[in-house]
């Protein structure tokens, strides 16, 4: 696209004290893709099936070394009554995702999507590039077999997490031993080339500069160009109690910068149509504003979460909260499905 905004252009928008001009600008990229006046929401829930992990990234919180006490791999049967629950209350998917945990090779997730489809009606959202990666390692299989496996064995898509900053200067400092920006790329280029979507996500805040961060946008909108398979980018900042990064980061984002950063996201991924506001580490009045700032989707009720919460971001909310927000900033709510589409759903 001509017309698109340099990284230049970018790192100047960073930069610009208008901010309600950016909104506006933002706003107004936001109705080319979403015309109709409607910003929506999901029901799904969170499944941490594992916190055994083994890459001691300073921003978690969330993970424990195998062995440790209060380390634990939920079995089958906790994860159906999750996902029943989820059902019950009119959930249309779960998002499932974990450590890396050293043992648990292709079959086991084999075995636990197949049992999963076999007993229940639900969209699969689940993994993310590092266990994807972890687990062709374990397995032994290239990352292209994995993801096909994956997929026939009941994945329907894949979480954007473990992006983080896609810069390998902000990588190695803050996730030394997970993935690069290279591999996280090549995990969602496979999986869209083997007809998987996947959405993009973005930990700013995390004592990154701001061309790391216009760098991110960048190999996202690239990435985008070529596959055309990201559905979504959600962008949240780094929550930063309990972590190790947490007493290097002194300060967390204030709501300013928070806005800024995602009409800056919206105007620079002009090819990615679905951009989400974040209540879950903002709250929901920054969240509200954030419909007015480039964002069309309010992400999830979130009924379990174990990852942001731990590191000391401990908003909630219910369906009819998000539906408020949204009714409130002038929009119409529509709950959504995890592929954003909203036509059967009220
Ligand atoms: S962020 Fe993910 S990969 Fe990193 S330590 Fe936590 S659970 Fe493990």
């Amino acid at each position: 696209m001509s017309n698109q905004l340099s990284t230049a252009e970018a790192l100047e928008l960073f930069s610009d004290q208008d901010l309600v001009g950016l909104g506006m600008a933002a706003d107004a990229m936001r109705r080319r893709h979403h015309p109709h006046n409607v910003a929506t929401y999901i029901i799904d829930r969170n499944i941490n099936y594992t916190n055994v992990c083994t890459e001691y990234c300073s921003f978690c919180a969330f993970y424990r070394a195998k062995g440790h006490k209060e380390a634990y791999v939920h079995p089958q049967e906790v994860i159906f009554s999750k996902i029943q629950e989820t059902l019950d209350m009119g959930g249309t998917g779960v998002l499932m995702q974990g450590g890396l945990h050293p043992d648990l090779p292709i079959e086991w997730y084999e075995d636990l999507f197949r049992a999963i489809k076999k007993k229940f009606t639900i969209h699969l959202h689940v993994l993310s590039a590092p266990e994807i990666l972890n687990i062709a390692q374990i397995s032994g299989i290239s990352l292209a077999d994995t993801i096909a496996r994956l997929r026939d064995a009941g994945m329907d898509s894949i979480p954007g997490a473990g992006a983080e900053i896609l810069h390998d200067e902000v990588r190695h400092r803050i996730a030394r031993l997970k993935c690069n920006t290279e591999e996280w790329l090549d995990v969602h280029r496979t999986a869209h080339k083997l007809g998987v979507r996947t959405t993009a996500t973005m930990m700013w805040g995390c004592g990154e500069t701001l061309a790391h961060r216009v760098h991110h946008l960048n190999v996202l909108r690239q990435l985008q160009e070529e596959t055309g398979g990201f559905t979504a980018f959600i962008p949240w900042s780094f929550q930063r109690d309990n972590t190790s990064l947490g007493r290097f980061v002194k300060e967390e984002a204030t709501s300013v910068e928070f806005l800024r950063t995602l009409a800056v996201c919206r105007l620079f991924l002009d090819n990615i149509v679905n951009i989400q506001t974040s209540w879950v580490t903002q709250g929901l009045k920054v969240c509200q504003l954030g419909l007015r700032f480039g964002g069309n989707d309010v992400g999830s009720i979130m009924m379990e979460e174990n990852v942001v919460s731990q590191a000391g971001a401990n908003f909630h909310a219910s369906e009819e909260d998000l539906r408020r927000i949204i009714r409130g900033a002038g929009f119409t709510p529509k709950q959504r499905d995890t592929l954003y589409r909203t036509y059967f759903l009220n």
